[in-house]
């Protein structure tokens, strides 16, 4: 069977497979619902793709965790589980039909399903670029916009340029990873953690603060590029250069979901049902008065909405089998 003749109706289709999206599975496989979990890139949101190696603290029951390896146990706990999970699967649209069915649709994919849960955090991030000539040709050959293996930049000769706290965490770990660190920051102000910020100035790491770069060009397997202030310039050769100046979510098939929204996040009430009845949110994608964006609040929410969705499950009146 091809993918695009899939016919199933599911429960509920999960789309997002992050903390939340991962949480709510769980919930819903407890409660006996036909779910899946559709993964626009690879599972584990956030924690697998933009921090991997960072610490988490705040995570009862692990006084220090990778969040990478938090996030590989949640994905552990999904495959014993049996749950579905599609990854490599951005959802682009979807639709209800008059008989309250949603349809789900991608590139190589239309699924069916009576609820959705809506769980696409930041949606799928798009690092911000410096946009100084040379950039993208060098974009993953030498210039990089997260550390996915450490043991690449270990005992390198590394430019970081940021200055909000992914950039200053990231800084710390390599200098952990004996990389010969220099940080530039186009701001003189840094916005990150003091704290971590003095233990980069105790370790010694230069900083240009209010330097801006130039361009990039790669000479003899060194990344080069010139930094400039308003006074002088300065050319600069490292093994690698880590640019961490922010993300640029990219929310496009929420966009096309007329659902109410807030500053483009999805406004939910306490029980997580949004604007659409049938479709619920959870994690970092929702808003509501005294959100948080934290791993915990992104389970507890999902747990909400799993219990919501299968109040309104329980409310339809769509026979279980399959449509064609
Ligand atoms: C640098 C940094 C450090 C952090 N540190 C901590 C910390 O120490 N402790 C803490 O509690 N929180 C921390 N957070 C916040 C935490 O990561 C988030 O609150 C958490 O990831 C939210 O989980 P989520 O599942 O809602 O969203 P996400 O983790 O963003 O997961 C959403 C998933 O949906 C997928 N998706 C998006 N769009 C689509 C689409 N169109 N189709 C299919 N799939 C899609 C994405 O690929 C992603 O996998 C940190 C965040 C950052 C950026």
């Amino acid at each position: 069977m091809t993918e695009s003749a899939i016919t199933e109706l599911y429960d509920c289709v999960i789309i997002g497979g992050g903390p939340a999206g991962m949480t709510a599975a769980i919930f819903a496989r407890a409660k006996n619902l036909r779910v899946l979990i559709l993964e626009g890139a690879q599972a584990g949101g956030q924690l697998k793709t933009l921090y991997p190696y960072k610490p988490v603290y705040n995570y009862p029951g692990y006084s220090k965790i990778p969040a990478g390896e938090l996030a590989d146990r949640m994905i552990e706990q999904i495959r014993e589980l049996d749950i579905p999970l599609r990854e490599n699967s951005p959802i682009e649209d979807i639709t209800k039909t008059d008989e309250d069915i949603f349809i789900i649709s991608g590139k190589q994919f239309h699924l069916h399903a009576k609820s959705i849960l809506l769980a696409s955090g930041l949606g799928l991030p798009e690092p911000r670029r410096v946009g100084a000539p040379g950039e993208s040709e060098l974009e993953g050959n030498g210039l990089e916009y997260t550390i996915t293996d450490i043991a690449d930049w270990a005992g390198k000769d590394v430019a970081v340029i940021g200055g909000g706290n992914s950039a200053i965490d990231n800084a710390l770990l390599l200098l952990e990873n004996d990389a010969r660190l220099t940080l530039i920051h186009r701001s003189d102000k840094l916005r990150a953690e003091p704290e971590s910020v003095k233990k980069l100035q105790q370790n010694g790491v230069p900083f240009h603060l209010g330097w801006k770069v130039a361009g990039f060009e790669k000479n003899k397997g060194k990344v080069v590029f010139e930094i400039e202030n308003a006074a002088e310039k300065l050319r600069l050769e490292k093994d690698r250069v880590l640019i961490n100046i922010g993300l640029k979510p990219n929310t496009d098939f929420l966009e096309k979901l007329d659902v109410d929204k807030k500053n483009k996040q999805i406004l939910v009430d306490t029980e997580m049902h949004t604007s659409i009845p049938g479709v619920f949110g959870c994690g970092d994608a929702v808003t509501y008065p005294g959100k948080v964006r934290l791993i915990v609040t992104a389970l507890g929410e999902a747990a909400t909405a799993v219990n919501s969705l299968q109040g309104y499950l329980k409310s339809l009146h769509i026979p279980q089998e399959e449509v064609s």
